[in-house]
């Protein structure tokens, strides 16, 4: 049982000026955070709470998922990361974690990185310790602390620099075993959204470059929310945007169809349009696509991904493209092969761009920037480009981008879209890890096989955020019971009337022995003010002690969600509440 005279809870009346979408808002206003820098957050005691609540519930389900609890160091080798299959990609979103006497000069290869994710961690430990078919299946998890060098930290928690992650790491004989230990973690992954509060939905992913076959997104649906989720409401199918459009998955860099307006740009003749990259720093940056040829039904385009050919600004995350230099179908297909309504990815930017100037070599194409990338409106000319190079064509897409309305690939009724925020993630991995740091066990015949893994990742805070985004209104938050902060706030009108503070002590034991976190409003404020902070902090129970009322005999009794009070007999009210 707390008193809030005595606890901590700054409310605010006012939501900070960086805070654009409603869960930010009430993080900010209720007093669950405070930002020490751009996605650099410090958890207040009631944001703590419900974070220490959520991380509980994830602890017990990812138990019973089959996995075992461990803490492993957040300042990583880079040599770990080195050894691993995709330093140069991840490095770009890694803080440095070098010591002052390391003696390495700025700018040259990092000591020490701070760990955006575990599995140059994981595998080697797992190397070390098991080697037998014995000791398989095995599967292991934290939940801890993970730095990722955001290059727009945004909407608080959601996208922050340091957040809060349970990972998971499983490992297996072979194929089947892992597709076991996947999906037993989709059940606990179910399991844990379900009781958070949150309506979480598997979606299909792709598994790009990790190599799995498969993987999930579990997404909240919100309008806020980075993602898009194609769905169908008769078959169930469920996939994010870059599984639906297809095509290009298997370079883990896709892109999804032109978003935003095709908006004509000051120079006559270019057009713009916007649309999303995603994740290009999980492939390794020779491998990066750079150069796109969008092919419309109508309209071809050659988009050229912004940021790309510079891997300083490429990093990491989703990147807007742009650079749109209409052509005519004609013109286009020949180069590419092409049908029309498909999207090509081409390895490097200057050979495609090459190629395309060659193609219209009377006209030179212009690239231009947008709001998105930042780059210079004026753009600039290729000109004097060499036209004998080959044009590597590494992938074409199935571009008839599955969107809402077209055939669901299940049963063909119309597909629908809708935004979401990626809470969790699951990937059945392969061998890609333990052939990179030969995490090999021998079976019972002495062969040796590289163990098959599986990563899990649950986005603990971006979680709390998200269940204030599902689960708000205009007056505060509504926090479903089992993560609240407080269960039960018992607001006293007159705190310094004996018999009320006594009655609120009495109803406080009776509600914590029945299992809830008690809060009494103790505080010498208006009752105005007291309601206003009550909805604000979103307690799920309120019960108000006030004089007039325990007069008459009776307390009222009053559930965030609903609109009604209640009065109970003070004779009942300890009884009712337990
Ligand atoms: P996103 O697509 O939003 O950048 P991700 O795919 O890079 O996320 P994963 O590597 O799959 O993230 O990590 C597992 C989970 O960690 C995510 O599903 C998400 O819930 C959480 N997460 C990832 N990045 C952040 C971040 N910057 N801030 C808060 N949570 C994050
Ligand atoms: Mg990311
Ligand atoms: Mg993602
Ligand atoms: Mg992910």
């Amino acid at each position: 049982m707390k008193f809030w005279s005595e606890f901590y809870i700054p409310t605010l009346k006012e939501s900070p000026a960086d805070a654009e979408i409603a869960s930010h808002q009430l993080l900010v206003r209720a007093g669950l955070v405070r930002k020490l820098s751009g996605g650099l957050y410090t958890y207040m005691p009631i944001g703590l709470r419900v974070m220490q609540k959520i991380t509980q519930i994830c602890r017990e389900e990812i138990d019973r998922g089959g996995s075992v609890e461990l803490w492993m160091p957040h300042v990583h080798p880079a040599e770990n990361w080195e050894k691993g299959p995709r330093w140069n990609a991840a490095r770009e979103i890694m803080f440095r974690a070098d010591h002052a006497g390391s003696g390495k000069k700025a700018g040259a290869e990092p000591e020490f990185v701070l760990g955006p994710t575990h599995e140059e961690v994981i595998t080697p430990l797992v190397k070390a310790e098991v080697s037998s078919y014995r000791d398989l299946p095995k599967s292991f998890y934290q939940i801890a602390t993970k730095f990722r060098n955001e290059i727009r930290p945004r909407y608080g928690l959601m996208r922050a620099r340091e957040f809060v992650m349970m990972d998971a790491y499983s490992f297996d004989a072979d194929d089947e075993g892992a597709i076991k230990a996947y999906h037993k973690m989709k059940a606990a992954y179910e399991a844990f959204f379900k009781r958070v509060g949150v309506l979480a939905i598997a979606v299909e992913a792709d598994t790009g470059v990790m190599g799995g076959s498969f993987s999930h997104e579990f997404m909240v649906p919100a309008e806020v929310g980075d993602d898009d989720v194609i769905y169908c409401e008769e078959s169930g199918y469920a996939a994010n945007r870059e599984k639906a459009t297809s095509g290009l998955v298997a370079t883990d860099f896709v892109v999804a169809e032109p978003i935003g307006e095709i908006e004509k740009f000051a120079t006559p003749g270019v057009t713009t349009i916007k649309g999303l990259a995603r994740e290009p720093h999980n492939i390794p940056a020779d491998e990066q696509f750079k150069t796109l040829v969008y092919i419309g039904d109508d309209k071809p385009f050659l988009v050229l991904l912004r940021g790309c050919d510079d891997l300083e600004e490429a990093k990491l995350g989703t990147l807007g493209f742009t650079l749109v230099r209409p052509a005519t179908p004609d013109e286009i297909t020949p180069l590419m092969g092409a049908k029309p309504g498909s999207l090509g990815a081409v390895k490097d930017t200057l050979k495609a761009a090459d190629q395309l100037a060659g193609v219209f070599a009377d006209e030179a194409i212009k690239l231009v920037g947008n709001g998105t990338t930042g780059a210079n409106e004026d753009g600039f000319h290729l000109r004097n480009v060499n036209v004998t190079r080959d044009l590597a064509i590494t992938g074409w897409g199935d571009f008839r981008t599955v969107k809402a309305g077209e055939p669901c690939p299940t049963c063909g009724a119309p597909l629908k879209s809708r935004r979401g925020i990626e809470v969790g993630h699951i990937f059945k991995l392969g061998t890609k890890y333990s052939e990179c740091f030969a995490a090999t066990y021998v079976d019972d015949q002495k062969q040796s096989h590289p163990m098959v893994m599986g990563c899990y990742g649950i986005g603990i805070s971006r979680t709390m955020q998200a269940v204030i985004e599902q689960s708000h209104d205009k007056d505060g938050i509504i926090w479903p019971w089992a993560v609240a902060p407080f269960q039960v706030l018992i607001v006293l009108l007159d705190p310094a009337m004996e018999e009320a503070a006594t009655l609120a002590k009495t109803l406080g034991v009776a509600a914590e022995l029945a299992g809830a976190d008690i809060l009494i409003d103790d505080r010498d404020e208006r009752p105005g003010v007291k309601f206003k902070d009550a909805d604000l902090i979103g307690v799920p129970l309120r019960i108000t002690i006030g004089g007039r009322g325990l007069k008459n005999g009776v307390v009222e009794v009053k559930w965030r969600h609903e609109s009604e009070v209640v009065q109970i007999p003070v004779a009942e009210a300890a009884s009712r509440i337990a």
